[in-house]
């Protein structure tokens, strides 16, 4: 048996396992074998990086370095971040099944977010007050918050950490970073990064292991002052709730039930591939996933076989190959997950025009595969149209005009994204107007980018990352009060 490679966390920029030596194995969805290790840790363990971080941010040479060089850290990280891009990317491939091709995209993508928000590290500025009162001099100053705890999902794990980390540390905090138990490895990779760039000790810590067992210990610990969660809606509201009795802050960003609206003056051929990358990119992992497929009635059948005979060529196989179009999901009980959502539709009375089980195809061995799959008959009431499933599956749902487009749209708890796809620029606007989410993408469907706000309306999370306001989740105001005159006059009278 091939030895499995191992990974460390880094707290207090040592290496370090876990204090009581377990070890947590994470498996190749490709061929379900385990393919290395990361430490299993405990609380002991989760309290540790929490205090290391908070002696970094009180006391180290953080908590004095200039913000111009604090963005020179940032942006050196994201220059090796850059030389290693494919190496990180085939970290990702192995835990989390996702195409290789996609995570080197993501992987070079990533500096951006390090050179952006370390440009903007020197530019966050306080002012001075007019003021009202005779005699008193007061300026603000824009303050980090403190120890952010980062908890991510293992559908994106170093790119939705970036939109963590690289405003948090522009911003002057420090962070304890929790990666998800599936998919630890490249986060513990990157710290290799992140002590070449030359970030003191204790600024970015990392503990690995599972929510349930130590994401309470760092999400109520009273050294945190900040949570910024990727995740399930439920993990999310948990989170929240202990966070309130804490007065923490929190960035929440949960899941969704996207629309991926198709009116009838689209231009089809792009629509058919925005409906197909909205939902089958990353097997239907993504928080963003075009799930709900509005169609108007006029085309609802043309664009439904076209979408379902696209769909059909899918090549499934190794995410590591260059030809492969989709590849396995991350977990075996997501998959579960999945196939238990399409027995739930089929219940429901939606037609399953392709796919509805794994695919049957001895080439593809032991990987946890399951099939594109797509239900048409869907009506906005079913489970199937209500509830994140986060697998390649596609829901078709039929609408007569705007009005009713709009209503089935908004008809969900979600308002993470949406897509609309027609040739009329009035359409377009009023759509952007009265869809009820954070993203509203216009004849494309997926684009992010280090510049533009990203977050969820509704149950689809809290605050937004990404963009020049995402460093505002990262600081705090003080307000500081100067008396220019002689003496106080009546210290019994407020003035
Ligand atoms: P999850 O909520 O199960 O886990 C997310 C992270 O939270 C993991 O690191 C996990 O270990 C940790 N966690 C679990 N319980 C915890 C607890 N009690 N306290 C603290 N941390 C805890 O989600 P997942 O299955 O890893 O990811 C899939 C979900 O993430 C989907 O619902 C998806 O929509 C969402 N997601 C959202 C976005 C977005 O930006 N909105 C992006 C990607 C994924």
């Amino acid at each position: 048996m091939t030895e499995l490679a191992r990974f460390r966390n880094v707290v207090d920029g040592k290496a370090v396992e876990s204090v009581t030596n377990r070890w947590l194995a994470s498996i190749n969805p490709f061929d379900a074998e385990p393919w290395a290790e990361v430490p299993h840790c405990g609380v002991d363990d989760a309290e540790a990086a929490v205090e290391a971080a908070h002696r970094a941010f009180v006391r180290g040479p953080w908590a004095t370095m200039s913000a111009t060089a604090r963005g020179k850290l940032l942006r050196r990280l994201g220059d090796l971040i850059t030389r290693d891009a494919e190496k990180l990317a085939a970290i990702e491939t192995r835990d989390n099944g996702k195409l290789h091709a996609e995570m080197v995209g993501q992987c070079r993508y990533i500096p951006e977010w390090f050179h952006y928000f370390g440009g903007l590290a020197d530019k966050v500025e306080g002012g001075v007050l007019p003021m009202d009162k005779a005699d008193l001099f007061s300026y603000t100053k824009r303050e980090p918050l403190g120890v952010v705890v980062a908890i991510t999902p293992w559908n994106s794990p170093l790119l939705l950490l970036t939109w963590k980390l690289a405003p948090a540390l522009a911003a002057g905090n420090t962070v304890v970073i929790k990666p998800s138990e599936h998919t630890s490895c490249s986060t513990l990779a990157l710290m290799d990064l992140v002590r070449e760039a030359g970030f003191p000790d204790g600024v970015i810590n990392t503990v690995t292991g599972y929510g349930h067992e130590i994401g309470p210990t760092l999400t109520r610990h009273p050294m945190v002052a900040k949570i910024a969660f990727t995740g399930g809606d439920a993990t999310g509201a948990a989170i929240y709730a202990g966070a309130a009795k804490g007065l923490k802050h929190v960035t929440l960003e949960l899941g969704g039930k996207s629309p991926n609206i198709v009116f009838a003056d689209a231009n089809l051929d792009d629509a058919v591939k925005g409906a197909i990358s909205g939902i089958f990119a990353a097997s239907g992992q993504t928080c963003i996933a075009g799930a709900r497929l509005l169609v108007q009635r006029s085309v609802h059948d043309e664009v439904s076989a076209r979408v379902v005979d696209f769909a059909r060529a899918a090549r499934l196989g190794d995410p590591m190959e260059a030809t492969t179009q989709v590849g396995p999901v991350t977990t075996l009980a997501q998959r579960e997950k999945i196939l238990d959502y399409m027995d739930v539709a089929r219940d429901e009375g939606a037609r399953c025009l392709l796919g509805g089980g794994t695919p049957d195809d001895p080439g593809l061995g032991k990987g946890w595969f399951v099939e594109p799959t797509i239900f048409g008959g869907v009506s906005n009431s079913m489970r199937i149209a209500r509830e994140e499933v986060f697998g390649p599956i596609l829901s078709i749902i039929p609408f007569e005009d705007e009005d009713e487009a709009i209503e089935i749209a908004n008809d969900t708890l979600y308002g993470l994204a949406s897509g609309v796809w027609t040739s009329s620029i009035r359409r377009a606007l009023t759509m952007a107007d009265r869809i009820r989410a954070g993203t509203v993408w216009v004849n494309t469907y997926r684009a992010v980018s280090f510049m533009a706000p990203f977050g969820g309306y509704k149950m689809s999370g809290i605050g937004r990352e990404s963009g020049q306001a995402a460093i505002d989740e990262y600081l705090q105001t003080k307000c500081v009060w100067i008396n220019l005159a002689e003496g106080i006059a009546n210290p019994f009278v407020l003035r």
